[in-house]
């Protein structure tokens, strides 16, 4: 971490209570003495995010040290680099088995991967279904603009049918991963679903998902208008941002019973937010720890003669 930021590194800053302003919210977790300016395109959605993240760090008063954000490749996946925490930026898809090995080997540490749509759930697909259905305790944060944008708007697992990308110049004719309906299924056991329009929900749900003792997903909605809007009709980013405003519908539990797929596409391009779920099971780790000393137990156990 940043020399400068090693003095404050403890929960201790919080000792009266009081939420830091941004700019000692940014002298604290933002690394000053590398990479600015950012990488990201006027516009772009993922510093929102970013925002959210380390206000969310703030509130929960983790201290630095204890905080490891682990990322892939792509536009997101830049991430990492600016705040001054541990830091892992990996290879493309790989956010999770590294955040795996390194939660395994130092389970106190808070991990938070933050991938893109096709990090998560294209190239890292596996490991994200599985990572659910494990409850190994990170927190995933899928920055979805529904196209790979690094590389030059190519279509994602997420792209909507008969949006126009790189790779689909007369509209694509996949049908979309919905993020949260696939965590849901896969067994994640706190879910949900923000946008970049909804910044107070985007680092309270980030909050909710560190402290749940499992693998959490929080999917945000982000614009991308130099990959994906500006193909697709979009006046701006910033009319891309507005949009999520007016398209957001807050979840609401009867959803469950009316429809089986709670968070996917609902009438007129809107979508649910909101949390879809936040239950309890055993954590990956733990039940790995549980083995070994009861097997270690029973190594140590005198065979009656
Ligand atoms: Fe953001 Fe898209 Fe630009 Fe990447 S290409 S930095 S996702 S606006």
């Amino acid at each position: 971490m940043d020399e400068a930021c090693c003095d404050m590194n403890g929960a201790g800053d919080f000792a009266d209570g009081t939420p830091l302003d941004a700019d000692e919210l940014y002298g604290k977790y933002l690394r000053k003495s590398s990479k600015f300016p950012h990488v990201w395109c006027a516009g772009c959605g993922i510093g929102i995010v970013l925002g959210s993240l380390i206000r969310a760090i703030d509130e929960l008063r983790l201290p630095k040290d204890d905080v490891l954000v682990v990322s892939g490749i792509g536009c997101s996946s830049r991430l990492p680099g600016y705040v001054d925490f541990n830091t892992l930026h990996t290879t493309h898809g790989r956010a999770l088995a590294f955040g795996t090995g390194a939660k395994m080997g130092r389970p106190s540490l808070n991990v938070i991967a933050v991938m893109g749509d096709g990090d998560a759930l294209a190239i890292g697909g596996n490991h994200f279904i599985h990572s659910c259905r494990r409850n190994i305790n990170i927190t995933a944060v899928v920055v979805n603009n529904f196209n790979y944008g690094m590389t030059g708007g190519q279509n994602s697992p997420t792209t909507p049918e008969g949006a126009v990308l790189s790779t689909a110049p007369h509209g694509n004719i996949e049908n979309a991963f919905d993020t949260c309906d696939l965590a849901l299924g896969s067994g994640a056991t706190f879910v949900a679903r923000s946008t970049v329009y909804h910044v107070t929900e985007t680092k309270e749900y980030i909050i909710r998902a560190v402290r749940n003792q499992g693998f959490s997903v929080v999917e945000v909605i982000a614009p991308c208008y130099t990959g994906y809007g500006r193909r697709n009709d979009a006046e701006s980013a910033a009319d891309m941002v507005a949009e999520l405003g007016r398209k957001a519908v807050p979840f609401k539990k009867s959803a469950f019973i009316t429809r089986q797929k709670p968070s996917g596409g609902l009438e007129g391009g809107k979508f649910h937010i909101g949390v879809f779920r936040d239950e309890r099971r055993p954590e990956f780790c733990e039940s790995y720890a549980k083995l070994v000393r009861e097997l270690r137990a029973k190594r140590e156990t005198p065979i009656p003669s």
